[in-house]
């Protein structure tokens, strides 16, 4: 039987951007995809037309290095994503929607609030070190604290908390009641800036060929190094000394390492890297490594949320002067143009029940109608719509990582860290998840892997 240098877990952007750099590395690597396709939550349609529709993650900043420059050797473009389109944000609450800036729900004095907190919350970040937020000397207790009642505690306005609420549910990465503050801070102090979510350090930019297409491009350089159709059940992990002292488990068969398919089929290799999402990872049987590496692993969670992605013939909400991009209280947590008149949509965790609810013929039309409450009767009229339901999805079981209150000390400063032979990547081993963190995560891998030899 083939024996690997290194088995990679799961053929997302994490799991093929290590796998990539191992091979250069002239390691003789192995990815197990468990889909008929890679790329896992980055996933895109062709329309007839030629217009590429994103699924899942679309757009990154300029604070995303590793992403930027993975894209650069790749020799794909960057291109200004939806923050450059002209015209306002609209917001719709059940009692009205609004154009522009301030919300319709403000009056006097919410301005003035809203900058002071957002002015303290950015101060207390630079207070916390990203790469170790459990140095912080308060950590635990920031930790506790949601960012909900920390806005409350230093006296932020109800209309305040419902604009950060509305903001936090429009990233569709889960209320303000459930957000750990120290994870707040931790993600604000990762990408440094004068607010509290910079749109350009995050979201400024876009792959004009599609970012699915960053996965489908590493694909093709590692041929026949991935593999599709092949999910993971378990994984025995057994380190060299304790193969040499003659305690390695006998299923590892030659290598230290065994991993098992859903299928029975066994494949060994010197190390596994686990590029998988928590929720999924949870339901593999992994063995060899230590407890404390396994209960840290499994206490993250991600939020649940879902994408709508909408085709039209035009940009038809230019013509009202809006730039596409909504925060909603609709079922719909926001919108944005993806490209030309190529609408997305999240639904937040806190409504991914909602939809849910719905009998599943009239889903499309009931979120394709808020859509419209924000654009006009043309939303109405998408030439193609697609809906992702990620959170129930389940090789995915989620949408982006989440820190609730209490887990950033819950998960430790194991968090991100790896066993080896068992090393782990993936956007939840990042301090905020997104495209960003599974590329950061899967090249750091990759070198801790090549390192070890
Ligand atoms: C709707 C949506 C919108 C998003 N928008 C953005 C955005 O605009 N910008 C941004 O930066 N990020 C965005 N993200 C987040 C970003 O897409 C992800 O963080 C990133 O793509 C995750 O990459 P990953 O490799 O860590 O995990 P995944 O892409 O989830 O890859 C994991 C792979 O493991 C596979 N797998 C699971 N279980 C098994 C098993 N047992 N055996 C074998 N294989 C298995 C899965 O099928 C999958 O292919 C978005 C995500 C979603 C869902």
């Amino acid at each position: 039987m083939h024996h690997y240098d290194v088995i990679v877990l799961g053929a997302g952007l994490a799991g093929l951007s290590a796998a990539r750099d191992l091979a250069a590395g002239g390691a003789d690597v192995l990815v197990l995809e468990a889909r008929d396709r890679v790329g896992g939550r980055v996933e895109q349609a062709v329309l007839e037309d030629g217009r590429i529709l994103q699924l899942g993650g679309e757009v990154v900043g300029r604070a995303h290095t590793a992403y930027l420059g993975l894209v650069a050797e790749l020799g794909l473009t960057l291109i200004p994503s939806y923050v450059a389109e002209p015209g306002v944000i609209v917001r719709a609450t059940p009692e009205g929607v609004s154009a522009g800036d301030p919300p319709h729900w403000f009056g006097p004095g919410d301005e003035d609030c809203q900058r002071r907190v957002t002015k303290e919350f950015v101060d207390l970040a630079q207070t916390v070190d990203p790469d170790d937020p459990w140095s912080h000397p308060d950590a635990a207790a920031l930790d506790a604290t949601s960012v909900g009642q920390w806005l409350r505690s230093v006296g932020a306005t109800p209309q305040v908390v419902r604009l950060w609420e509305i903001g936090q549910l429009s990233l569709a990465s889960g209320s303000v009641e459930r957000t750990s503050l120290l994870g707040a801070l931790r993600k604000n102090a990762a990408v440094p800036s004068a607010g509290h979510y910079d749109y350009e350090d995050w979201e400024g930019l876009r792959v004009a060929e599609g970012s699915a297409t960053v996965a489908l491009a590493m694909t093709v350089e590692l041929g026949h190094r991935v593999r599709t159709g092949a999910a993971v059940a378990a994984v025995d992990v057994r380190s060299a000394s304790a193969s040499a002292s003659g305690s390695g488990s006998a299923s590892s068969g030659p290598g230290r390492c065994m991993v098992r398919l859903v299928s029975g089929e066994t494949l060994t290799a010197d190390a596994v890297v686990s590029a998988l999402p928590v929720g999924p990872l949870r339901s593999v049987a992994v063995t060899g490594v230590s407890d404390e590496r396994l209960t840290s692993l499994h206490a993250q969670r991600q939020a649940c949320a879902a994408k709508l992605a909408l085709a039209y013939d035009r940009p038809f909400w230019r013509t009202q002067g809006m730039n596409g991009l909504s925060e909603c209280e609709d079922v719909l947590g926001s919108t944005w143009p993806q490209g030309f008149g190529l609408l997305s949509a999240l639904i937040p965790p806190e409504r991914y029940g909602v939809v849910l609810g719905m009998p599943p013929q009239a889903r499309m039309r009931e979120l394709i109608s808020d859509v419209a409450r924000l654009f006009g009767a043309e939303a109405e009229r998408p030439i193609t719509a697609y809906l992702r339901m990620w959170g129930t999805d389940p090789w995915t079981q989620g949408y982006v990582t989440q820190w609730a209150p209490g887990d950033v000390m819950r998960v430790g400063p194991l968090h991100g860290t790896h066993e080896p032979p068992f090393y782990v990547c993936g956007s939840d081993q990042w301090v905020a998840g997104y495209m960003e963190g599974a590329v950061r995560t899967g090249r750091a891998t990759a070198g801790e892997v090549l390192r070890h030899g």
